[in-house]
C-alpha cells in the first residue's frame, strides 16, 4: 500500500518535473536529479508489473507540443532512447546487439550525445520545407520561421539529394556563445539562461522569429528519418557523411567502432574531450551502424532497439547553501561567492560558486541554507544556476543581506546607477585591492614574476611593505627575508620567509625589469583590458606615453576595442595615482626611479619583425595534421593576430584543419576566407622568415 502511495507520487513529481524542463524550458532540478527518480520508477515497475499507471513517464516520449505554435504531425516519430550510466550496461548493450547478429562483433557509429533539443527539419527538392521540435515524439511544434534564422542550417541542399528529406539533429547553443549571453544578461540586469540546453530550447521555441535570430543558436544533423526519391549510403556513418555533403553541418566527432571494446575507447576519448568542446555533451550515443540491421531489429514503444544513450557523470548536482561570503576584488568589485557543502560535479569537487552579483542572488531568490543547482561544465567557474524551492525548509532558510561597507577596509560600498556591480570606495586605503592589483601584476600572463603567491603578497601589504606595485621593486633581500609567515602560536615559533627563497624573488623580481610592453600594458590592471587588448595596444603605440596621450578617438579606431574599454583606459591614465606609479616604474631620467624597460612587442615575440599580423583575427576548425592548436595559435599571436573562437564578419581568415566544425560552414556564409592547412604553414614560414 505505502508502495502504491510512493508509486503515485513518483509519477506525479516526475511528470511536474517534466513539463517545466520540456514546456516552460524552466526546471525545477538537475538532470541527475530526474534520472535518479525515473530509475526508482522504472524499478518499481519492473518489480511489479501490475503498477501500469496510464500517466506514468514511462509510458511516454519526451514532453508536450506548446499549443502557441502550430502542431505539426511527424510522418515518422521521433523517438526518444534508452539510456545507460555504466560500463556493465555498456556490455550488456553490446552483448544484446551481438547477440542479434549472431554473435558476431558488432560495427557502430559511435557520436556525442549533443545537449540541446531535437529538430526535425524537411527538405523538398533541396529547398527547407518545414522544421518541427519533437513535441511528444507523435506531434511537435512548427518552428520553421524560427529555424531558418539559425545560420548553421541551410535553407537550400547542395550536391546530391533525395527529392523529400526529414533530416533529424540537434539544435543547440555553444558554450562561448552562452557565457557572453548570460554575462551581457546580468550586466543588465536581465535574466540569463540555467545552462545552455534550457537557452537553446527557450530560443528556438520563441514567438517572434526575430528574437530566435539574436541567440547564438547552431545545429548538427544526426539521422535521417525518412527520405524519398534517392538513394543513401546504408549505414549511420555513411549517411553522416551524405548529410554533410549536402550542406548540413554534422558533428566531426562521430566515429565508426568495433564491440564493446571500441565503444568504450570512445567514450573514454569523449569524456576526456568533454572539457575541452565549445558545447555541452551529456554523453555519447551509440547506434548499431548497419540500417538493414537496424530496420530489422526495429523498435520498442519508445526507443529504438538498436541504439543507447551512454550517460556522462552530470555537470549539474544538487547541494546544500552553507552561506555566502563577499569578496574585494582588484577594481574594488564586490563578489558574493557560495560556501556550498562539498559535491562532486563536472570531474571536480566543487565546495564554492560565484554567485555574480546583489541582482543574481536576488534572480535566483537565494537564501541562506537553500538547496542549490550547481553547474560546473568545461573550463568555466562553477555557478549556481537555480534554487531547489521544492526542497526549502522555511524555518531554515534566512534572508543573505549584501554589506553596506567593504568587509576588508569599512569603506562605504558604492553601486553606480546602471551597474550590476557594487564597488568599495577605499581605492588604495583597501588591502584588498592592492592584494588582488599585486596577484594581478605579477601574474603569468603580465610580469610573470615567479614565487609571489596569495600569502606572501597578502604580508607584503599588510605590513605596510609594499603600498603599490612600484614597491615590488624596492624590496630588499632582507625586506622579504624578515617576511613573517607565521605569527607564534602555541609554544611554537614564528615562521619567517627565510633568505634561501628570499634570493629567488629577488632574482625573479631582477628578470621582470625587461618587459614587452604589451605585458606590461596588461598588468597595470585597466579594467577590460585583457591581455589580447593590451596587444592590441602595444601594437599600435609605439611607447607608453602615446598610449597615455590617446584620445577617445584613437582608441576607438582600434580592433576590439568599443567604446566601453576605451573610456576605462582614459579614466586609468587619467588618475593621478596611476600616473605616479607608471612614471615610478618607468621614468629613465630618474635614477631612483628606473625600474623597468619596456621593449617593444615584436622585439619579444616575433623576432624582430614587425607584428606581420596585427589587428588581423584567425579561427581555427578542424584537426591541424602538422600541429596542435595551441602551437598554431601561439604562432599566430607571436606574429601579432588575434585568435578567436567563433567565425564573425570581422573574421580575416578561417584555417581549417580536418573533419572542420560549424565554423567552416559559418565562414562560407559570411564568405570569410578559409586558408587551408597547406596554405597555412607556407604563409606561417613566410612570415617567421623560415621560407
Ligand atoms: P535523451 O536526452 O536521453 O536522449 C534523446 C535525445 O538525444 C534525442 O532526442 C536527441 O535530441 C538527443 N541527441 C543528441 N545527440 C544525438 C545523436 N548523436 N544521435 C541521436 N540523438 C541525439 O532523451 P529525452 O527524452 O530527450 O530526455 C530525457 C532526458 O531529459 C533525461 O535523461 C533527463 O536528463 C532530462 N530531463 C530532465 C528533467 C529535469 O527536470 N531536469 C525533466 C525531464 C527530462
Amino acid at each position: 500500500m505505502a508502495d502504491e502511495a510512493h508509486y503515485r507520487e513518483l509519477i506525479d513529481t516526475l511528470n511536474r518535473y517534466a513539463r517545466a524542463y520540456y514546456v516552460d524550458d524552466s526546471p525545477l532540478v538537475p538532470d541527475a536529479e530526474y534520472d535518479r527518480l525515473y530509475r526508482e520508477l522504472e524499478d518499481m515497475e519492473r518489480a511489479d508489473p501490475a503498477l501500469a499507471a496510464p500517466d506514468s513517464p514511462t509510458r511516454r516520449v519526451g514532453g508536450a507540443a506548446v499549443s502557441a505554435f502550430a502542431s505539426v504531425e511527424h510522418r515518422v516519430p521521433l523517438m526518444s532512447m534508452g539510456d545507460i550510466f555504466n560500463d556493465e550496461e555498456l556490455s550488456d548493450f553490446d552483448r544484446r546487439m551481438s547477440e542479434f547478429q549472431d554473435g558476431a562483433e558488432v560495427e557502430y557509429c559511435a557520436e556525442p550525445k549533443l545537449d540541446g533539443l531535437a529538430l526535425s527539419i524537411i527538405y523538398r527538392d533541396g529547398m527547407l520545407e518545414r522544421a518541427a521540435t519533437r513535441g511528444d515524439g507523435r506531434v511537435g511544434e512548427d518552428v520553421t520561421a524560427n529555424a531558418r534564422t539559425i545560420k548553421a542550417i541551410p535553407l537550400r541542399l547542395t550536391g546530391d539529394f533525395p527529392a523529400y528529406l526529414d533530416v533529424r539533429g540537434e539544435v543547440f547553443m555553444p558554450r562561448d556563445g552562452f557565457e557572453k549571453w548570460n554575462e551581457r544578461a546580468r550586466a543588465r540586469g536581465g535574466k540569463p539562461f540555467a545552462n545552455p540546453r534550457n537557452a537553446a530550447a527557450g530560443s528556438l521555441r520563441q514567438l517572434d522569429p526575430s528574437v530566435t535570430a539574436s541567440r547564438p543558436l547552431t545545429f548538427n544533423a544526426y539521422y535521417v528519418g525518412q527520405f524519398e526519391g534517392g538513394s543513401l549510403p546504408d549505414t549511420q556513418y555513411g549517411r553522416l557523411q551524405a548529410l554533410k555533403a549536402m550542406g548540413l553541418p554534422v558533428n566531426p566527432n562521430a566515429k565508426v567502432e568495433h564491440g564493446a571494446k571500441g565503444l568504450r575507447e570512445f567514450y573514454e576519448d569523449m569524456l576526456a574531450r568533454r572539457p575541452t568542446l565549445n558545447y555541452d555533451i551529456d554523453g555519447i550515443v551509440l547506434k548499431v551502424n548497419s540500417l538493414p540491421v537496424q530496420e530489422r531489429m526495429g523498435f520498442t514503444a519508445k526507443n529504438p532497439r538498436w541504439a543507447i544513450a551512454y550517460k556522462f557523470p552530470p555537470e549539474e548536482m544538487m547541494t546544500k547553501l552553507l552561506g555566502v561570503e563577499f569578496q574585494v576584488g582588484r577594481t574594488g568589485a564586490i563578489t558574493p561567492v557560495a560556501r556550498l557543502r562539498p559535491v562532486y560535479v563536472g570531474g571536480a569537487t566543487v565546495s564554492s560558486a560565484t554567485l555574480h552579483n546583489e541582482d543574481e542572488i536576488r534572480r535566483l531568490g537565494l537564501k541562506l541554507n537553500d538547496t542549490v543547482i550547481v553547474r560546473r561544465a568545461g573550463d568555466v567557474i562553477p555557478q549556481v544556476s537555480g534554487v531547489v524551492l521544492e526542497k526549502r525548509v522555511p524555518e531554515e532558510a534566512k534572508d543573505i543581506v549584501f554589506p553596506a561597507v567593504c568587509p576588508e577596509c569599512g569603506s562605504k560600498i558604492e553601486r553606480l546607477e546602471g551597474e550590476a556591480v557594487a564597488r568599495c570606495t577605499g581605492g588604495l586605503v583597501c588591502p584588498a585591492q592592492l592584494r588582488e592589483g599585486v596577484l594581478h601584476f605579477v601574474s603569468r600572463d603580465a610580469m610573470d614574476i615567479e614565487g609571489f603567491g596569495d600569502r606572501i603578497v597578502e604580508e607584503l601589504v599588510s605590513s605596510g611593505k609594499v603600498r603599490s606595485v612600484a614597491d615590488l621593486y624596492r624590496l630588499s633581500e632582507h625586506d622579504l627575508a624578515s617576511l613573517m609567515l607565521e605569527g607564534e602560536k602555541e609554544g611554537r615559533k614564528a615562521r619567517f620567509l627565510g633568505s634561501v627563497v628570499a634570493a629567488k624573488l629577488v632574482a625573479s623580481i631582477d628578470k621582470s625589469r625587461t618587459v614587452p610592453m604589451n605585458r606590461f600594458i596588461y598588468a597595470l590592471g585597466i579594467r577590460e583590458v585583457g591581455s589580447s587588448t593590451a596587444r592590441t595596444l602595444a601594437t599600435h603605440f609605439k611607447s607608453l606615453d602615446e598610449l597615455m596621450g590617446a584620445d577617445l578617438n584613437a582608441l576607438m579606431n582600434l580592433p576590439d576595442v568599443g567604446v566601453v574599454v576605451a573610456e576605462h583606459i582614459l579614466d586609468f591614465f587619467r588618475e593621478k595615482h596611476n600616473q605616479e606609479i607608471i612614471r615610478e616604474l618607468t621614468d629613465q631620467s630618474d635614477l631612483f626611479s628606473a625600474h623597468i624597460t619596456l621593449t617593444p612587442l615584436e622585439q619579444a615575440s616575433a623576432g624582430g619583425s614587425l607584428a606581420p599580423l596585427a589587428g588581423r583575427t584567425y579561427v581555427l576548425t578542424g584537426t591541424l595534421d602538422s600541429m596542435d592548436r595551441n602551437s598554431a595559435k601561439e604562432r599566430l599571436q607571436a606574429l601579432g593576430a588575434k585568435v578567436s573562437g567563433s567565425v564573425s564578419k570581422k573574421t580575416y581568415a578561417v584555417i581549417c584543419g580536418s573533419d572542420p566544425g560549424s565554423k567552416l560552414t559559418k565562414a562560407t556564409e559570411l564568405g570569410v576566407r578559409i586558408l587551408y592547412e597547406d596554405e597555412f604553414l607556407k604563409s606561417l614560414a613566410q612570415l617567421e622568415g623560415k621560407a
